[in-house]
């Protein structure tokens, strides 16, 4: 059997080797290294492809945070909403910008942020909110984008790990991960489902003002060289993974309906030990584009599940094993245990299986025989 791993980069890129190369070798031939023709095209590409107005690209996913709340004027001392149960970079983009990142809970269910809870963390000082699409599924982005309303509120959509993904609004409206918020961010880190060979970013918005900005921060605050209208940082998508990521580009509903299948699969399967094993549960209104299949499972249980599965050549991970409310970094806000508890029992409760695009049938019938048996020697016991 194929070595199972968490991602498989190297098998998904020798099935479009041919595509890939030309793409880069256009490139080096060009020398246009820097904002060249592949990354206009791929930004028109991922514009169409999101339905958003403008997209611009930047040289990663947290520098697209950072300049998100850079355009929207976000300023030293303002507060911004952010869920704890989420990667860092949420978080740190607020915070090298002075900005005080104040910690909303998550939905044990769909470990996106609750919205339930955010309207008691408003003061005057709050000035916007970022929902993370975790794990690939949207966040409830019409309540939230009515308290933002209602407070005046910015709202940035962090879809890093959701571009693809779609959210149904009551009346019907479908609208894809990113395009809904003042702004929306992405990541092409490359284990995100759409990678590039390096680091890479972007941000969406339907604003021509706050687009405008956006271009000009992302490249030294200058619409036209060497004349600096606001302060801005050079954050830049090279040409190279800007012409990867236009041949990626076509690939990633295919990529995502891999992903699916894969889910489907572990579904089935875990049924048996469903009092064990909790899978993931769909939101009714968001489609679903598995960055990451995470379990629940009980207790202690998890550490030891992990260790099992580890010496049986299964790797997993725990996206993520600490709340950023309780990182060492940010003591300085002031939290402490207990102040978030739902995102403090995902933190010891979750596990995330392999998924991608390249697994096959073997792999997956192996990955859920263990887990099955992991449960029945337990039961045994
Ligand atoms: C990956 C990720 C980011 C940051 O993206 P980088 O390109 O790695 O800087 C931000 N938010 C979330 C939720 C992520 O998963």
């Amino acid at each position: 059997m194929k070595k199972i791993e968490m991602v498989d980069l190297v098998t998904q890129y020798h099935k479009i080797e041919h595509e890939i190369n030309a793409s880069i070798n256009e490139v080096l031939r060009s020398g246009a290294y820097i904002q060249g023709k592949s990354v206009r095209e791929f930004e028109e590409h991922l514009r169409i492809y999101t339905g958003a107005t403008h997209c611009i690209t930047c040289a990663n996913g947290t520098d697209a945070l950072q300049i998100a709340m850079m355009a929207l004027g976000l300023n030293p001392g303002d507060e911004i909403i952010v869920p704890s149960f989420t990667y860092i970079a949420t978080a740190e983009a607020a915070a090298v910008l002075g900005i005080k990142p104040v910690f909303a809970e998550v939905s044990p269910a769909t470990f996106n942020i609750d919205t339930h809870g955010i309207s008691s963390l408003i003061t005057e000082k709050t000035k916007a909110i970022i929902p993370v699409h975790l794990y690939g599924q949207c966040a409830d982005m019409e309540p939230l984008l009515n308290i933002a309303k209602q407070h005046g509120l910015y709202v940035i959509e962090d879809a890093a790990q959701a571009i693809g993904a779609s959210y149904i609004f009551s009346n019907g409206t479908v609208a894809k991960a990113g395009s809904m918020g003042d702004i929306g961010i992405t990541s092409f880190f490359p284990s995100k489902n759409l990678g590039c060979y390096g680091d890479g970013g972007a941000l969406f918005t339907n604003n021509d003002d706050l687009a405008k900005k956006i271009k000009m921060i992302a490249n030294h605050g200058q619409e036209r060289k060497y004349y600096h209208d606001m302060i801005g940082i050079n954050s830049r998508l090279d040409t190279l993974q800007a012409a990867i990521l236009k041949v990626k580009l076509t690939y990633l509903d295919s990529y995502i309906n891999a992903r699916k299948n894969v889910a489907q699969y572990y579904d089935k399967a875990f049924v048996e030990i469903a009092e064990n094993v909790k899978t993931p549960v769909r939101a009714e209104n968001s489609t679903h584009v598995f960055h990451q299949y995470t379990i629940r499972l009980n207790g202690m249980e998890r550490d030891n599940l992990k260790i099992f599965l580890e010496k049986n050549n299964i790797p997993t991970m725990v996206y993520y094993p600490l709340p950023i409310h309780l990182q060492k970094a940010y003591t300085y806000l002031g939290y402490k245990e207990g102040d978030l508890p739902v995102s403090e029992q995902l933190c010891k409760t979750v596990l995330s299986l392999p998924i991608h695009s390249e697994m096959n049938d073997e792999q997956l019938s192996y990955i859920a025989e263990k887990i099955i048996e992991y449960y029945t020697l337990e039961y045994e016991r």
